[in-house]
């Protein structure tokens, strides 16, 4: 657990928070400022910085935070109307938690994102 971190914090339990998934390795819960009628993240439990600490050490608890996002679209009912997903890296990606998580954002047409500023 990295000290001062946000979720390592709710991963942890120092901050209550409703979960709509939970494992040994990782949780899901609501963004604090949604988007979108579905805004999750699913953050692995284990401090990791960004994507640009990823390597093949880590594939089980990324593929599991993929399949945790299919499965809450499902169970969010919004697998047919469709979704994003989406895990920004950096300051040009604009990565505001140092500690990776992925966006489930969908329940409505979502505007194009990716245009520089
Ligand atoms: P990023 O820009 O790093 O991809 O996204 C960070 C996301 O975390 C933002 O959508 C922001 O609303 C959300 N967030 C930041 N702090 C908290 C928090 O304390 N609790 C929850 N549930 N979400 C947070
Ligand atoms: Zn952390």
């Amino acid at each position: 657990m990295m000290n001062n971190c946000i979720f390592c914090k709710i991963a942890h339990k120092e901050i209550s928070t409703d979960l709509y998934y939970e494992s040994d390795d990782v949780i899901a819960f609501a963004d604090i400022k949604p988007i979108a009628p579905v805004h999750i993240l699913i953050v692995p439990k284990m401090h990791i910085a960004s994507m640009n600490d990823v390597d093949c050490t880590y594939s089980d608890v990324i593929a599991e935070m993929f399949v945790t996002a299919v499965q809450l679209a499902k169970s969010q009912n919004i697998a047919e109307s469709g979704y994003k997903l989406l895990i920004r890296t950096g300051s040009d990606g604009g990565q505001e938690v140092p500690h990776i998580h992925l966006h489930l954002i969908g329940g409505a047409p979502l505007a194009e994102d990716i245009q520089p500023r």
